[in-house]
Parts: structure tokens; sequence; C-alpha cells
């Protein structure tokens, strides 16, 4: 099946934010709304539904700046403040169908309940959102109304967590090691979408060359710069060193996923 498939970057910033509170460098400075970095998170939109890949703390003014689409389910990395903060602000788009699907591994549905305890209630108090979740695994693939997904290893130091494949892209985030079976999984896809942190080694996520061993690995048409801090330096200088076909995203990005 042919898919109509749009991404666009709802946050593109690492867990702290671009600008980043009490920092004053020229990059927390800068007056380029794509120096701008919310924390990470992403709308795909496949043949009219709606994806959403992670819910930021940054989720309800997201979801302003994009004009209030739709969401019809939610599907989560991992369960770091940065990637589940806003999950409370689905509120609206729970009612609207008894419970929104979400799809997680096992131990970020054991984290959602402790976070939001009050939506798992046998008998919630009205008006909280309500969700069903679905656990999920690496490397075995299910589907939303129809959509094929498949979950991949991605390792974010020491913690195992989950990247997606849907049709011919690849989103990870907040990756440090891709364990070759994952490569196998999304090799020769058309545009993948992978975290860098900047240049400098960090301990549980990749730094600009450890990004560009994987995107040399998986070989994607194009590839997408995600999850950045103000260490990446400013948008409009760091886009122009990269090699062809790789750019960094920005928030309010829009792309379209050739099939
Ligand atoms: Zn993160
Ligand atoms: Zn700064
Ligand atoms: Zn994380």
């Amino acid at each position: 099946m042919k898919l109509d498939m749009t991404l666009k970057f709802l946050g593109t910033g690492t867990s702290c934010g671009v600008p980043q509170l009490r920092c004053g460098c020229r990059v927390c400075r800068s007056t380029d709304r794509r120096d701008a970095r919310t924390r990470a998170s992403a709308l795909l939109s496949v043949g009219g539904v709606n994806i959403l890949i992670d819910c930021s703390p940054d989720f309800y003014h997201q979801m302003l700046a994009a004009g209030q689409p739709d969401v019809d389910a939610l599907i989560i990395t991992h369960s770091h403040y940065d990637h589940v903060g806003g999950i409370d602000d689905l509120r609206p788009y729970c009612h609207a169908r008894g419970g929104l699907d979400v799809y997680c591994q096992a131990d970020v549905d054991s984290d959602l309940r402790t976070r939001i305890p009050y939506s798992f209630k046998a008998d919630p108090y009205p008006g909280v959102p309500i969700f069903k979740l679905h656990d999920i695994s690496a490397y075995e693939a299910f589907s939303i109304q129809g959509i094929d997904i498949m979950p991949f290893r991605v390792m974010h130091g020491l913690l195992p967590i989950l990247g997606y494949r849907i049709g011919n892209l690849a989103y990870i985030t907040d990756c440090k090691t891709l364990p070759a079976e994952s490569v196998d999984v999304i090799k020769g896809v058309d545009t993948l979408v992978i975290n860098a942190l900047r240049p400098q080694e960090h301990a549980t996520h990749m730094n600009l060359n450890e990004a560009f061993d994987v995107i040399n690995d998986v070989r994607p048409r194009k590839a997408y710069l995600t999850h950045m801090s103000h260490s990446m330096g400013l948008h409009a200088e760091h886009a122009a060193m990269l090699p062809e076909g790789v750019q960094p995203a920005y928030d309010g990005l829009s792309i379209n996923i050739v099939d």
C-alpha cells in the first residue's frame, strides 16, 4: 500500500530546551525562531491518521502553534520527563474517543501509571484523561488503524528504549548506540530522524559524529537531526556545515516522506 506521509517536528530540543533557562549564550539569545527548540516530539500523519511520537512537556504550546491538529494515537520512545511530561494535556483527545490509544514498552506503561495515577483508578474523577495502554516490544510489529509500525531497540546509555519505523520513515531519539539488528530494520529508509545532542561526547546521547556514523550505515535519502542542545550552535551556521542530505530539524518543520 502506498502511504502518503507527513512528519511535523513539534519539538527538536534536548531535555532542558533551547533557550536553556538562565543561559545567556548566543544561541539562547538568538532571534532566529529555528534556534528556539522545545522538547522533542513529532506528529506523523499517514493517510489522515495522526500519530503523536512522544508527548513532551511543551505539548500544549506545540499544538497551539501547529493549529491544533487531531491526535489519533500516541507512541512513546521512553518515559523520561521530556518525552511524556505533557501527557495530561492530551485530555481533549482522550474524551472524543473514550480513551486515547497509547503504545509503549511495559516499563513505560508502569511509569505512566505512577506519573498520572488518577487516570488509572477504577472510578476516575470526571474529566481526567483516559488512556488505553498497549504494551509493545522491540522487533514486534503492530498496527494503528491499518498503519504498520515496527518498533526497534535503541540504547539510551544503559536504558533500552524504542525507535520506530513506519513505512519509509525511521524515528530515533535519545540514542547513544544502535544495535546492528536495528540498523538492519531501517537500512535504506527514505527519511531518517536521529538525535544529535552536540559536537561533544555525552554518556547517554549521540554527539554529531556518532549520529553521522549511523547515517552512513543506514544510508537514507534524507536525514534530519533532532534533540539538539544549545551547544550545537546557531541553526544557520550549523546547517551550512552539514553534508548533503543531512539537515538539522527545527520546531514547526514539516516534511513529506517519499514512499
Ligand atoms: Zn530526551
Ligand atoms: Zn545557551
Ligand atoms: Zn531520555
